[in-house]
């Protein structure tokens, strides 16, 4: 049996006066899954979400919640009425109430006693039913998120909407909170659409990701495929640095001063884009007769891995520049000569005329 569908923006275009901010835009949401939308700054995620939870009106296209058709086609359910939780910045604690008021604030018509419950389980779910009578000023920024998370969530909706959730902390501190904040939505089982625009953020967090440019969805996948086949250079780019290098297709494949690449789906003589990440461009310290060889510029120790960058000079005459990552400590001295040594899996081949 399938999971049922959480979400699902079908075929959304929204304009602000010239600006087509979303054009083409369907995504969905199964029951329980936490969706990342990620992209660069000003690509339409924000406007996705305001549509998502009607603080922007619909311009074309529909939205559902659940198997309820909240906006498009004359339709528009006020965004208190789609019963779905939201985590946007301009939605901060109400200074004037505590902790547990701020809680119990979007609980609606239920009895005190029964609401109070919720407030409690709620900021336990958070780790924060300590500070219940705090007031927000109070609290450190992380804090106050984990209580805004809590609010969010108390009403128990089925779906819940954050923007850039974590945006307002230091690297550690934010570390910690996103690996809670996913405990929490995971246990209870709450259907999140997430934005963000740090790729490693939406690896961490997603079970699929949406990456947007220019307002559109350019692919929507899990984490590992849009690492392992992502469909053009942006995306791959979007996930770590590259190499490229460029080569025209001839018989199926392009040659490269690396090495030659399966091209299938190019015509002869289309030019060609070959992306590959430095880990999968392999190092043997000493110099072989192997037919690929590169002379060290810099080598540095990244933490968990070392980055070489590499002048090819042997095979071009312009000199060609890559980088290689290797796992741990590997420091080859600058100027020493290095084979190399290029998995072919993990080197992307795009038309040129699908980058940009
Ligand atoms: P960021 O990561 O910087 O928050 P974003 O991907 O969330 O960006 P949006 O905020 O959705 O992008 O904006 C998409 C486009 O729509 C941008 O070009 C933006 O300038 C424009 N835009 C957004 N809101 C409005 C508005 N209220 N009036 C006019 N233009 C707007």
């Amino acid at each position: 049996m399938s999971t049922p569908v959480a979400l699902e923006l079908r075929n959304v275009r929204h304009v602000f006066g010239e600006t087509v901010a979303v054009d083409e835009f369907s995504i969905d949401v199964d029951a329980g899954e936490v969706v990342c939308l990620l992209g660069p700054s000003g690509c339409g995620k924000t406007t996705v979400l305001r549509l998502a939870a009607g603080l922007e009106a619909l311009q074309r296209g529909d939205v559902f919640i659940g198997e309820t058709h909240v906006a498009g086609d004359g339709v528009m359910v006020p965004p208190e009425r789609r019963g779905v939780g939201l985590v946007f910045q301009d939605y901060a604690l109400f200074p004037h109430l505590n902790v547990s008021q701020n809680v119990v604030f979007g609980l609606g018509d239920m009895s005190a006693a029964e609401r109070s419950i919720r407030a409690v389980t709620a900021l336990e779910q958070v780790g924060m039913e300590w500070a219940a009578s705090r007031y927000p000023h109070t609290l450190s920024g992380g804090q106050q998120q984990r209580v805004a998370l809590a609010r969010a969530m108390a009403p128990e909706p089925p779906v819940i909407l954050l923007d850039e959730p974590f945006s307002g902390y230091d690297a550690r501190l934010r570390d910690k909170v996103r690996d809670e904040i996913l405990h929490i939505l995971k246990e209870s089982g709450t259907a999140a659409l997430l934005v963000t625009h740090d790729a490693e953020e939406a690896m961490f967090m997603a079970d699929r990701i949406g990456v947007m440019r220019d307002g559109r969805l350019v692919q929507f996948d899990k984490p590992d495929e849009l690492y392992m086949r992502p469909r053009d250079t942006f995306v791959a780019e979007f996930f770590g640095e590259v190499n490229k290098l460029y080569g025209t297709a001839v018989e199926g494949s392009v040659s490269t001063p690396i090495g030659r690449f399966p091209a299938p789906a190019l015509s002869d003589g289309e030019e060609a884009e070959i992306v590959i990440r430095p880990e999968a461009i392999g190092i043997v310290a000493e110099s072989s007769d192997a037919a690929l060889c590169g002379k060290v510029l810099a080598s540095r120790m990244l933490g968990r891995s070392s980055l070489i960058h590499l002048c090819l000079c042997q095979q071009t005459k312009e000199e060609l520049h890559i980088h290689s990552r290797v796992p741990g400590r590997f420091l080859p001295d600058e100027a020493e000569i290095v084979s190399i040594e290029v998995d072919p899996n993990r080197a992307f081949v795009f038309p040129v005329s699908r980058t940009r």
